[in-house]
């Protein structure tokens, strides 16, 4: 363990150490444990311009990462994903630049990859065998992925109206999947409580300490390919929360060791209206956000009705200056249509979440018309259940060709 520049482990409510190298669920407070690490010896290790020459992909910030041995970094090809221009939108509404961050081109088509490579690759080296989850669709597809490349028995749990794709690519990468009649937090009760009785490990969000760790490196990467310059805004499709918070422990990491200074993006915390704990609880001016009841909406990688994280992604929110904003389905649904059409973006409902959000939030002035944003497309589009399309050509009448025009 002494390749990497963590020095300790830390509760993100009452500052507890914990020590770095064993395992590790929730701290005593059942709170998130946040990484620690030495940034001055990090800050003399790696530079920008070693850095630069390093190959694409979220392992490059090594040092940044809580993983020791290199053979345990466990990879399916990850790349840099790309910050898309939407210059047809930008002149549609009269806004500022928008900067797609798609990360739909990860190894199983969400950014969940970055959480989960780093909660298996932890969860090699610290000698677990088998890993359980309550998810959405997309962590669990990414747990089955890197579990079943490191060697590792994966089982998962989610609601049972999850997208069919995900709970086929699951079980077609090698997770035990089990289809729930309830929510996320029904299927995480399952995974809670059948913790002794079968000895698997939690790695639901922010329940183990590594998942924020590879989220980071959203904020990393944002940074690097910006020149290091953050943008004014970013709007993030929130649920669990761990991305929000993962780049924004990664802005005070790099401002500690001084690559980037003190400006920081606002950050936007994205919900549904069906299923918006967290933009209630901002609204109240509180720090904790409650169940929300009867949870519904098509963006289901956002349908998490309680986070462990909450004070955490509201703090980050307040720090930054930003905000919290429901969208409602038929919104996102539009937005979806919108950005496919005008620029050949298929979103997934959670990334045009964002875009929605932007729409509204442009329109009603807490968002200026100078502001740079980068809105996160969280996955692929093409997980989702679609819109159905295609007319009919008999091939055996003549084609009347005036109808294609
Ligand atoms: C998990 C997920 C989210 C929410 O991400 P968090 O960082 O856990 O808030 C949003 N969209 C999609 C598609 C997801 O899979």
């Amino acid at each position: 363990m002494s390749e990497t520049f963590v020095s300790h482990l830390e509760c993100s409510l009452t500052g507890k150490r914990y020590e770095a190298g064993r395992v590790h669920g929730l701290s005593e407070t059942g709170r998130p444990l946040l990484v620690r690490y030495d940034l001055s010896a990090l800050a003399r290790a790696v530079s920008k311009e070693a850095l630069a020459r390093r190959p694409e992909g979220f392992w490059r910030y090594a040092e940044f990462l809580p993983v020791g041995k290199p053979e345990n970094r466990i990879t399916l090809g990850e790349v840099t994903t790309p910050l898309i221009r939407t210059p047809r939108i930008k002149a549609k509404l009269g806004g500022g630049e928008i900067l797609v961050k798609d990360e739909g081109r990860l190894p199983t088509g969400s950014f969940k990859a970055r959480g989960l490579a780093l909660a298996v690759s932890m969860a090699k080296e610290l000698g677990l065998s088998h890993l359980a989850m309550p998810t959405n669709g997309n962590a669990g597809a990414a747990l089955a992925a890197y579990a079943s490349r490191a060697g590792l028995k994966s089982t998962v749990f989610c609601p049972d109206d999850t997208p069919r794709a995900n709970v086929e690519e699951i079980a077609l990468q090698g997770g035990d999947v089990y289809l729930v009649n309830g929510l996320i937090n029904d299927c995480g009760r399952i995974v809670a409580e059948g913790k002794d009785k079968t000895g698997w490990f939690d790695v639901s969000t922010l329940k183990e300490p590594y998942r924020i760790e590879g989220k980071k490196t959203m904020g990393l990467e944002l940074a690097e390919q910006l020149g290091w310059e953050l943008p004014d805004v970013v709007f993030y499709p929130t649920g669990g929360g761990t991305g929000l918070i993962g780049m924004w422990k990664s802005f005070a990491e790099l401002e500690a060791i001084g690559w980037i200074g003190a400006r920081r993006p606002r950050m936007v915390a994205v919900q549904a209206s069906g299923c918006a704990p967290i933009v209630r609880a901002w609204e109240k001016g509180e720090e904790h956000a409650p169940l929300w009841e009867n949870a519904h909406t098509i963006a289901s990688g956002i349908r998490v009705p309680v986070a462990v994280g909450d004070f955490l992604i509201i703090r980050a929110v307040r720090e930054s200056g930003g905000f919290a904003i429901a969208v409602d389905d038929f919104d996102i649904l539009d937005a979806q249509k919108e950005m496919a059409r005008e620029e050949g973006l298929l979103l997934c409902p959670e990334g045009a979440a964002t875009y929605a959000a932007y729409r509204q939030s442009l329109a009603d002035g807490r968002v200026s018309r100078e502001d740079r944003v980068v809105l996160f497309n969280c996955a692929t589009g093409l997980k989702y259940p679609m819109p159905q399309a295609g007319r009919r050509v008999d091939r055996a009448k003549p084609v009347d060709y005036a109808q294609f025009l």
